[in-house]
């Protein structure tokens, strides 16, 4: 860590998401010489390469801009490099080292062969007409299409990268390479190859690992009031999906405010999220004025100022401050499972891990969207198409395992299970394993 600090100072969620880990794997790490020898962290927290590119494009108004592309390929050790691509004014290497990091153990726990990577850009979708957005994926694939390939590099979506800019990526890269349909990216729309459930998997499996977490401790999720933060695909899917679990979603935010309902979102106030997240307008004030009476927007607060029993992060990394976690815990809540990567800070983890909230990290509990990205990959490759029920049961499935991997490498001496350890030493123990076989490369 003191070596990593020296070295990129200023790359500060880089440098969170390697410490998380490696004090996770401590014990099991010193107890395994031969990780030492081979010097299996010193490789495994640098990414294998970075690409990083200009984009530049032409807005409605005929004005020219600029941006910074990047791809992150981090480790190819158990399968060729996946990740998703994530838009945001924020993005710069530090952010998508992180991700990438975290890419590679959490795609190990999926049981299926894929590497970690990430890319993206700090183009700002807030405010862009369809346009642009097109116009801008396809100057950004215009650098991206000869780094990447179906077994080489298969990017998808993420903050700011969903269906729509998947499609325009997608047309730009099969023009360029001409190759046709052949799964270098996921997230595809339904008749151009795409996987029935990619655009729910992640909400879904979140809700699934959540409720294997629950049963574990003798909990269920019926009747259970959920807080959840962000409008974008991830909250839509986990919103869904809870409420067809019988829990109550009361709150839903964004970075304007928070909409507390309490009555619980309805499947219309569900479907409007999609109308919001296409409207690249980025408020959640929106969810009240189309629903009035219904859902209450307050600006300035977040998601965990209104009571629930569960906190679901949706978000973006470091989104739940130990403030949050107190005013939480204060409020009753009992449960957070971290959907958005790292959402949650170093010392709210802490606080729920000391004061009896159960607590999964987003490597675990948001694994589900990766891993039918995997799926809609087996479909590509073999040129068939599952049902809805075929994918669905995969995914439940792979969460199923990857709370038992959490399980098993996790519980305390007392029963009680520590999913952060868990989830970190499982990945971790499947990539090193992989780098020890394949040799000094
Ligand atoms: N961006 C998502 C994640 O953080 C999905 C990546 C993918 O489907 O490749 O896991």
């Amino acid at each position: 860590m003191a070596r990593l600090e020296a070295k990129y100072p200023t790359e500060k969620e880089y440098l969170q998401a390697v410490r998380e880990v490696l004090e996770s794997i401590e014990d099991v790490y010193n107890e395994h010489p031969e990780f030492e020898e081979a010097k299996i962290v010193e490789r495994l927290v640098e990414p294998d390469r970075i690409f990083s590119f200009r984009v530049t494009w032409v807005d409605d108004r005929g004005e020219i801009q600029t941006n910074t592309g990047y791809r992150i390929q981090f480790n190819s050790a158990i399968g060729p490099y996946k990740g998703g691509l994530r838009f945001h004014r924020a993005v710069n290497p530090s952010m998508l080292k992180f991700l990438g990091f975290e890419q590679t153990f959490k795609n190990a726990l999926t049981t299926l062969p894929m590497g970690g990577a990430k890319g993206g850009s700090d183009f700002d979708p807030v405010g862009k007409s369809d346009a642009e957005i097109m116009r801008f994926c396809q100057a950004f694939m215009l650098e991206l299409w000869n780094c990447i390939g179906p077994d080489q590099d298969i990017p998808a979506g993420d903050v700011g990268v969903g269906g729509r800019e998947i499609g325009f990526l997608d047309g730009m890269y099969c023009k360029l390479a001409r190759q046709y349909n052949t799964g270098v990216l996921t997230g595809k729309g339904m008749t151009w190859g795409g996987s029935i459930l990619r655009p729910e998997a992640t909400g879904f499996g979140a809700l699934y690992f959540t409720q294997h977490l629950l049963a574990k401790a003798g909990k269920s999720i019926e009747g259970k009031k959920i807080a959840i933060s962000g409008f974008g695909n991830v909250a839509w899917g986990a919103a869904k999906k809870a409420a067809q679990l019988g829990a109550k979603v009361v709150a839903i935010s964004g970075p304007d405010g928070v909409c507390e309902i309490p009555d619980g979102l309805t499947p219309e106030m569900n479907e409007y999220m999609l109308v919001m997240r296409a409207s690249n307008r980025n408020m959640v004030e929106d969810l009240a004025t189309k629903f009035p009476g219904k859902a209450i927007f307050t600006a300035g607060k977040k998601a965990w100022s209104i009571p629930c029993d569960i906190a679901l992060p949706c978000a973006f990394q470091n989104e739940l401050s130990l403030a949050d976690a107190e005013e939480l815990k204060k409020n009753g809540c009992w449960c957070c499972c971290e959907v958005s990567n790292m959402g949650c800070q170093p010392d709210a983890i802490h606080f729920f891990q000391h004061n009896g909230v159960l607590f999964a990290p987003g490597k675990a509990v948001n694994a589900g969207g990766v891993a039918t990205s995997g799926l809609e990959m087996t479909q590509n490759a073999s040129h068939i198409s599952w049902s809805a029920e075929e994918v669905d049961a995969k995914l439940h499935y792979i969460m199923k395992s990857i709370h038992e991997q959490c399980v098993r490498y996790g519980t305390k001496p007392d029963g009680s299970v520590d999913y952060v350890k868990g989830a970190n030493i499982a990945g971790f123990m499947k990539v090193a394993h992989a780098m020890l076989e394949k040799g000094v490369i």
